[in-house]
């Protein structure tokens, strides 16, 4: 893990970059109880994005590297990035992954959730484990956001979570530092070894994102450029938060 440039961010700073939370929370929330069976992946991405709009921020991933969408919709074996289609309709059951950025006064927000289309009781049980574990190892992650400790404690949290659970760790995509730039430094795998790496700094601000699969960590990229799915067709599911290291801990920006 190379030292990388890590901006640090003031209080003030902090509390603009929570407003970008914010509205980037709300929209996810939105996005999320849409997601009904039915519905199409580009009417949810709509919804967030006349969300996003309607508090004068702009969604930041519409036009990131070319991206068609205000969200990325991902469903099943799809991990992350997928693309919002009106042909992509949801069905019962379903994994949906859904990740939300909002730009608002030039500070990006950046969450991501998965919910089951249906609700809970829609799914088997594999599949609300997975939900359950990603976002237990997402929280492990956020526990270790203090300062003194390294970036490679954050990792390791995450992947112990996932690995005492057996499920496919990504390898290939990681979460990063966030401020005026939706992927700033560090990269933040979600594996990695305790008291390595950066010691973790008042004023850094990291959206941590684990990607767990219920087969293993291999990927695949579909035509379409984006969307990435597991190579053996597992499921995944993808949570994510943008989080503020302060003095006193882990403060968590993207709430609604
Ligand atoms: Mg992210």
């Amino acid at each position: 893990m190379a030292t990388a440039k890590i901006t640090i961010k003031t209080a003030a700073d902090i509390e603009a970059m929570r407003e970008a939370g914010r509205i980037s929370a709300r929209a996810l929330k939105a996005a999320c109880d849409a997601a009904e069976a039915g519905v199409s992946t580009k009417e949810i991405d709509q919804i967030a994005e006349d969300l996003i709009r309607g508090y004068g921020a702009s969604p930041a991933f519409l036009g990131y590297g070319g991206f068609r969408g205000s969200v990325c919709a991902s469903i099943n074996a799809e991990v992350v990035h997928g693309v919002p289609s009106k042909s992509v309709k949801l069905y019962r059951g379903d994994l949906l992954s859904i990740d939300t950025g909002a730009i608002y006064k030039n500070w990006v927000g950046d969450n991501a959730n998965t919910v089951v289309v249906g609700g809970d009781e829609a799914t088997d049980d594999e599949g609300r484990r997975l939900i359950a574990v990603t976002r237990e190892a997402l929280y492990a992650g956020i526990e270790q956001c203090v300062p003194g400790n390294r970036l490679g404690d954050v990792c390791a949290a995450v992947g112990a979570v996932g690995q005492a659970a057996g499920l496919g760790i990504l390898r290939d995509y990681v979460g990063h530092g966030i401020g005026h730039q939706m992927h700033e430094d560090p990269d933040i795998p979600n594996f990695g070894r305790p008291g390595t790496g950066p010691r973790l700094e008042v004023g850094m601000v990291f959206a941590i994102e684990p990607m767990l699969t219920l087969g293993g960590e291999r990927v695949m990229r579909r035509r379409d450029g984006w969307t990435v799915v597991t190579a053996d067709g597992s499921r995944a599911a993808h949570i994510e938060h943008t989080v503020a290291i302060t003095a006193d801990g882990p403060d968590i920006l993207t709430l609604p």
